[in-house]
Formats: structure tokens, sequence, C-alpha cells
């Protein structure tokens, strides 16, 4: 048999390569930007005809190439953006393939213009097919306009496999987006069949995306901004109220890219847990600069994808980062972490291999008890060393490395002591109650002020809902089985919960037509409570929105821990302010109550030394 194997000829070869690269207008308008900025450009516009079926022209003000390096432009592998593949590990260039000019030219008309400063004369190419058809001297701008006629004119299977134009000019401004939000100091400019699409000034990250998403986007902005040894975080955070049904504004950039990263998506997400319902998704622009040498994004020719050397401690950092940055910005004014010593500490713990989550409920404190009869529970010693912000972090680190995991017990004496050695000093701060409403704490920066009813509130909503999730609660036994009356209606209502409540510690002994007997109740509850929280939990359920999103374990334990809560106007003797103070920190979300309301404010020194002006 004759030889049948064959090399490919050149243009053949850009088709398929053309596949890979090119997909649609979009792609085409990706490459180009990318292009231009990689050139260095401060000015770029973009022209677009019939959703770019017909054309796609970029034009910018970098560089430009040489006559030589025009005509090789359109070579495969022809690039100026690396030199061997150690290069790969270093990029900081959107570009390096070489691939896409080759891959446009054999599925296009493509007239390329091009001038570099320290020439008169500048260059003008067309090819068409992978086929110069002219190339001659031109007199033209110093810069770049690269022009994509007629795009897959030599594939119809593609051409008419095309989305009706509407579909591809979201695609278009999708990618526009990306690259212009990715580089907001390089002024963008688009315009579609004659008309102003976008106009973007060259300006700092908010107004870019207040330029491009509106006015109103401005104030739903909120702040994120950290860094660490291994990644330096940036960008805003769409506060919760904002958040949407459909996947609305979500961006991330590493290193100026645009990628797409369901785990770094997921962080985020988390990040937001309590704060948004079920079924929203939170919007963000969120820039990570990270060594390039620690991220492959060479795993997909459209180079969206990423690959991060140390993905969970980007994750740790990103959930923590955020969670601060909506603590502080927008759901409470809050905590004040000592960056030294409590915000970066956690990162590095999180390298090292961390124990299981901490979080305390103490079954035995009860405000309403009397004060002198209050037990001292039995870990309190140990976290009386950690002051309460760490245990926050702890938790919330710790939670990563094991999210399944749901035992729940006290953190090891020894890792503490050594993570947050400069913290150990501090010991419990003293607190005291302000018109039997809130718990002024002294902290750091100045004076926490903590509202007991909504702490109480977090608290209890935590423990219920961990015991209903566990079914693990216990009950109080009471002495004499309490006998209540309801409507019936209101008894049949109760009696398809039975099963929930019965997972919070109650213990029904008997369902009849208009009356129950209950014979245990939730250990945080009081006897004489019982009645009314049943009568709240009641009324809560019959006004339940249907369908709001939050599932029936949420609803009751917001209604439970509303009713059970101590109220405003309970004194609290120093001890049950502590306790109350030391639960409230080893809670998820301290600073929300389950109904959204702020929990604690802090007030700074710095505030006050004003006021003795
Ligand atoms: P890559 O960007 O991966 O290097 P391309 O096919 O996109 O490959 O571009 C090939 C080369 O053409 C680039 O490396 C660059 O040297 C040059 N080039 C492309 N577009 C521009 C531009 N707008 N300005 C200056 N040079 C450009
Ligand atoms: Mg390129």
């Amino acid at each position: 048999m004759s030889d049948i194997i064959q090399l490919l000829p050149d243009h053949v070869a850009n088709q398929i390569a053309a596949g890979e690269v090119v997909q649609r207008p979009a792609s085409v308008v990706k490459e180009l930007l990318e292009n231009s900025i990689d050139a260095g450009a401060e000015n770029i516009a973009l022209i677009v005809k019939d959703a770019g079926k017909t054309l796609v022209q970029v034009t910018d003000d970098g560089l430009g190439m040489s006559t030589t390096d025009a005509r090789l432009s359109f070579e495969r592998h022809a690039t100026s953006k690396i030199k061997s593949a150690d290069d790969l590990f270093n990029l900081h260039t959107k570009g390096f393939r070489g691939e896409a000019l080759a891959s446009i030219a054999a599925i296009a008309h493509v007239t390329l213009k091009t001038r570099t400063e320290n020439t008169e004369i500048g260059t003008e190419i067309c090819i068409e097919g992978s086929t110069i058809t002219s190339q001659e001297a031109a007199v033209v701008p110093k810069g770049t306009t690269i022009s994509v006629k007629n795009l897959f004119y030599n594939i119809p299977a593609r051409r008419n496999f095309l989305k009706s134009n509407p579909v591809e000019t979201r695609h278009i401004i999708d990618e526009f987006h990306r690259v212009a939000l990715a580089h907001p100091q390089v002024a963008f400019q688009m315009v579609h069949n004659g008309s102003d699409v976008f106009n973007l000034p060259s300006s700092n990250t908010r107004q870019r995306i207040v330029n491009i998403f509106g006015g109103k986007t401005n104030e739903k902005l909120v702040p994120v901004s950290e860094e660490t040894e291994i990644v330096k975080v940036n960008g805003f955070v769409l506060k919760p109220e904002y958040a949407r049904k459909s996947r609305g504004e979500q961006f991330f950039f590493v290193n100026h890219r645009f990628v797409k990263s369901s785990y770094l998506h997921h962080a985020v997400h988390s990040a937001f847990e309590g704060l948004i319902r079920d079924g929203l998704h939170p919007g963000y622009f969120l820039y990570l600069e990270v060594n390039p040498q620690s991220i492959d994004i060479n795993i997909h020719p459209t180079k969206t994808e990423i690959k991060f050397d140390d993905e969970h401690a980007i994750y740790a950092m990103l959930r923590a980062t955020v969670k601060h940055s909506l603590g502080q910005f927008s759901i409470a004014p809050v905590l004040d972490f000592n960056k030294e010593s409590g915000f970066e500490t956690p990162y590095e713990y999180s390298k090292k291999s961390p124990q299981a989550p901490t979080i305390e409920v103490d079954r035995d404190f009860n405000p309403f008890s009397a004060p002198s009869h209050s037990p001292v529970p039995s870990g309190f010693k140990k976290r009386q060393e950690t002051t309460q912000w760490q245990s926050l972090y702890v938790g919330m680190v710790d939670e990563l490395d094991s999210p399944a995991s749901s035992s729940i017990e006290l953190e090891s004496d020894e890792v503490t002591g050594s993570l947050f050695h400069s913290e150990r000093e501090t010991k419990s701060h003293a607190t005291f109650q302000l018109q039997n409403k809130y718990i002024i704490s002294p902290i750091k920066s100045g004076l926490m002020v903590i509202h007991q009813h909504f702490a109480h509130q977090r608290v209890l909503y935590e423990e219920l809902l961990k015991n209903m999730t566990l079914q693990e609660a216990v009950s109080q036994q009471l002495l004499f089985p309490l006998v209540l009356t309801f409507s019936a209606p209101e008894i049949s209502l109760l009696e398809k919960i039975r099963e929930q409540l019965e997972h919070t510690g109650f213990v029904f002994s008997q369902f009849r037509e208009d009356t129950l007997q209950i014979s245990g109740i939730p250990v945080s509850m009081i006897e004489s409570q019982a009645e009314k929280v049943l009568e709240q939990l009641v009324d809560d359920l019959r006004n339940e929105v249907p369908d709001a999103g939050f599932s029936q374990n949420d609803l009751l334990a917001q209604s439970l821990a509303k009713s059970m809560a101590v109220k405003t106007g309970t004194p609290l003797n120093q001890q049950e302010q502590e306790h109350l103070v030391h639960q409230l920190f080893a809670c998820k979300e301290p600073s929300v109550s389950p109904s959204n309301r702020p929990v604690l404010v802090t007030m700074n020194a710095a505030d006050f030394d004003k006021k003795f002006m």
C-alpha cells in the first residue's frame, strides 16, 4: 500500500485552528482588543457592523508594527510575546499563542494598517483566507487598525451557525465589558452600526464600573481590598440587597485578565451566606493579582479558565476578605480587625492543617435565669484566652477546610496560642450594660455597642438551625406537662411541623383537636415562654410569604429565636453580658440579626478625639 499521510496545507491548518480560537464575532473582538492592550494602547476604538458579522474593526494608538512584523503577525505561532516555553510561566501579556491573527485571517477578509512611532510611513496589508492580496506603504497614524470583514465567508456552515444579531451583539458587549473592566486606565469606545454604544474615558475602577453599568451602580458598590503574600485582592462586591435572580455582574480578573472560575465564585458566594436568599446571585468585580508563576492560563485556547497553585489559600482569603468588607461597609459598621495579627495570620493558618470548626454553644446559659445561678460553662475559661475576633476567623478558616464537617468542638489551646500570640495578653474585656438594652465593650480601636436582643437572636437562631440540621437537640423535661390551647387550624399547622419542632428540643406528648400537651422544651427556653413562642410561630407561619425563598427550618428558627431572645429592658449581670458576647462571636454571622438588622456598631477612639477638640 502506498503512503497516505500528507501534511495539511497551511491555509487548511489555519482554518482548523481558527475553529478553536474564533467561535463567533465576539471572539474576534476579544482577540483584537487584547492585542491592542498588549501593544500598550491608551485609546482603543471598536467599530462593529451587523453584530460583527459584516465588520469588526479595532483601532489603537499602541506600539504599532514594522513592515516585517506586520507581515509576520499573520503567520501561525508568530508572536512577539514569548520566546521560549519558560516565558509561559511568567506571562504579563494577554496573548502568547501567536494564533489569533493567523486564525482570523484564515476565515475572513482582513485589512491591517499599522505604523510604529519611529517610522513615518506605515504599512497596509490585505489578506483573505490566509492569502496576502496586497501590501503597500501607507500614511497612517501611529498605532494599529485591524478590520475583519465577512467573518466565516469561506465556511458557510459556521456562518449559518451564528445566532441572531441581538445574541451575537450581546456576546460582543460581554467581551468588551471584560476587557474594559480589566483596564480602566485605557479609554475605550464602541460604535455599533454607526451609533455610540460606549464611550469610556480613562478612569479608576469604580468609575469604569459606573460608566459601564450606569450611575446607580455607584451606591451599590462595597469596596474589597486585601493583600497577603500570595495574592492581592481589590475591587467591589454589590451590596447583598442588590443580589439578583439571574447571574448578573460577576467578574473575576486575575492579573488583569478576565477569568471564569466556579471555585472562586463559590468562595464569594459563600461569603454572602446568610445575607442573601437562596437562589439569588451576588454581583462582584474582583481583581486578583498573583505571581504569574503561580498560575496556569494555558489550559484553554480562549484562555478564560485558570489554574492556581494555591487554590485553597486563595479561596479562604477571598471568602474572608469579602465577608469582612460586607461586615465593614454595608451590613453592619463593624469589626475592627487588627491587621497584622488578627487578619493575616489565619491565611497562614490555612496552609497548615487546621482543626475542626470551633463554635461553642453553651446549652446551659439562660439569660432569664437568676443572675447568681448562671452556671459558668466548662469551656468558658479556655475561650477567655482568645479574643472574640479570632474565634470568628478561626471558625471561617476551619470551615473551609472541612466544609462537610458538622462536628463542633472546642479549639485546642495550643493552636490558638501559637497563632495569636500577640493577642493573648488581651484579657477578656469588661462589659457594661446601657439602659438595659445595649452591651458596651471596649475594643482595640475604641468601643463596641451590641444590641442585646438582636445579639441573642443571632445566637439562638444559629443554635436552633444547627440543632434542626443535625437533629441532636437536647430538651429539658418539664416537671408538669404544659397544656396549651389553640384553634383546630392552628393545631394542624403545628402538627405539620412537629418533627422540626422536636428537633429543636420540644417534646409533644399529645396533639388533640384544640389542645396540645408539651412535656419537654428546648434547653435555651424557659417554661413560661413556651406558649408565647408557639403562638408567635403560628402567626409567623401563617404570614409566611409562600415561596419567599426561605426554608421552613429557617423560618422556624427565625421565629423561635425572635420570641426566645432576651428582650430589650432586661437587666443582665456581668457574667451574662460577657457570656452573650462570647456566644455572639462564636456565631458564623455575628454582625447581623437573623432578620438582617445590625447587631453591633463600633466607634473609633478617633471619633471621640474629635469631640474633645
Ligand atoms: P499573540 O497575541 O498571541 O502574540 P496574535 O496572533 O494575536 O498572537 O498576534 C501576533 C503578533 O502580532 C503579536 O505578538 C504582536 O506582536 C502583533 N500584534 C497583533 N496585534 C497588534 C497590535 N494591535 N499592535 C501591535 N502589534 C500587534
Ligand atoms: Mg493576540
